[in-house]
């Protein structure tokens, strides 16, 4: 048994709201990632199993990587499509927020999230949710959106209709925000939960190949060159890559070819803290932060970088040049020395 972690108000407040549903829009963080679209996926599944009419919206696309989720290609995408999804929208009397926390994490699909009259649901673990919703279902101690979405339908009563689809959406969620169960993922509830998605008749070996092993050659020497041209601190155990506009041009870099880059530097012995620079076509850079134990990432992002996250993982966006985002992550680091040359940290 995993502990009923969901107030059982809140269960029956969505239980209300979904009786009435007529249609349902889905919506989940910009960049969406596997959790965010294993949730997205996951959620629409089980709703249309309850004979909900639901469909997911995206601000941007998805990574090709998560391309063969079931339903990934029927999700619509705000910034390719955005009068169907105004249109979506308009009909719209349930929304779901799944996997953020602020209309700001959805860029301009915000606005019409926010303009909307219809009830809103959040699920989510980044900590402190903002007020935006009718109910809201927030866990920062759990390690994904995807593994409050198993709590939710099992709590809602639902166990027995969970399908391997939705099954598979729920591991990919809880895999990849974990790094494959390599970080934030010491509750032993998430192995009783891997093995009631098990039961479901997931295959959890080809998941791991299909969202990990897709690597193009471009993207696999991409790679190379950013643990080449990686720097290190090592006086205060960070380290720093920077992937320039050119850089991008020159390996055709796709859609999340960027992702886990970040992490690789946090293999090295004694490393305590990674930090990745992705200069966008916006005019803005794209900061991905990842730590080792008690050094809180989103902190240093909100205070530096104008984002958030978790405590281990955060990230955010810089206006302004390279050059200048650099001083600042290296000013960030002054300020985090103490905590990240502390003994056993
Ligand atoms: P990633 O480095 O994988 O892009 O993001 C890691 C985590 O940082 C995400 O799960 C999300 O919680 C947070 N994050 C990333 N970018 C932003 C941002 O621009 N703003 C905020 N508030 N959080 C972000
Ligand atoms: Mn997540």
């Amino acid at each position: 048994m995993i502990s009923q972690l969901i107030s059982s108000e809140s269960i029956k407040s969505v239980k209300s709201i979904l009786r009435e549903a007529k249609q349902v829009v889905i919506t989940t963080h910009m960049s969406p990632d596997g959790d965010a679209v294993g949730s997205a996926l996951g959620m629409k599944l089980f709703l249309s199993s309850l004979a909900i009419p639901a469909e997911v919206v995206y601000p941007n696309a998805s990574p090709d990587f998560l391309k063969w989720l079931p339903g990934a290609e029927e999700a619509y995408i705000y910034d390719k499509q955005p009068e169907e999804v105004q249109a979506l929208f308009n009909k719209a009397d349930v929304i779901f927020v799944l996997d953020y926390n602020a209309p700001n994490r959805v860029g301009d699909l915000g606005e019409l999230l926010v303009a909307s009259s219809a009830q809103k649901i959040l699920l989510d673990h980044h900590p402190h949710p903002e007020d935006f919703c009718t109910v809201t279902i927030s866990h920062p101690e759990l390690c994904a959106t995807a593994e409050l979405l198993f709590r939710f339908i099992t709590q809602m009563g639902y166990f027995p209709e969970l399908t391997a689809e939705m099954a598979t959406c729920i591991y990919t969620g809880m895999m990849t925000d974990t790094g494959g169960f390599s970080y934030n993922s010491n509750s032993p509830e998430i192995y009783y939960i891997i093995a009631q998605l098990l039961s479901k008749g997931i295959d959890k070996d080809s998941i791991y190949r299909r969202v990990n092993n897709t690597y193009s050659e471009a993207r696999m020497r991409l790679k190379g060159l950013m643990l080449e041209t990686m720097k290190t601190y090592p006086s205060s155990h960070a380290t720093l890559m920077v992937l320039t506009q050119q850089q991008q041009k020159t390996f055709h870099m796709q859609k999340g070819d960027s992702e886990g880059f970040v992490n690789m530097p946090l293999a090295m012995k004694g490393m305590k803290m990674s930090c990745l620079m992705r200069e966008s076509e916006e005019g803005y850079v794209k900061i991905s932060l990842r730590s080792v134990g008690d050094i809180p990432v989103n902190q240093m992002s909100n205070k530096y970088f104008n984002g958030g996250g978790h405590n281990n993982a955060a990230g955010g966006e810089f206006r302004g040049t390279l050059e200048e985002c650099i001083k600042n992550f290296e000013e960030a680091l002054e300020e985090y020395k103490p905590l990240l040359t502390r003994k056993n940290a």
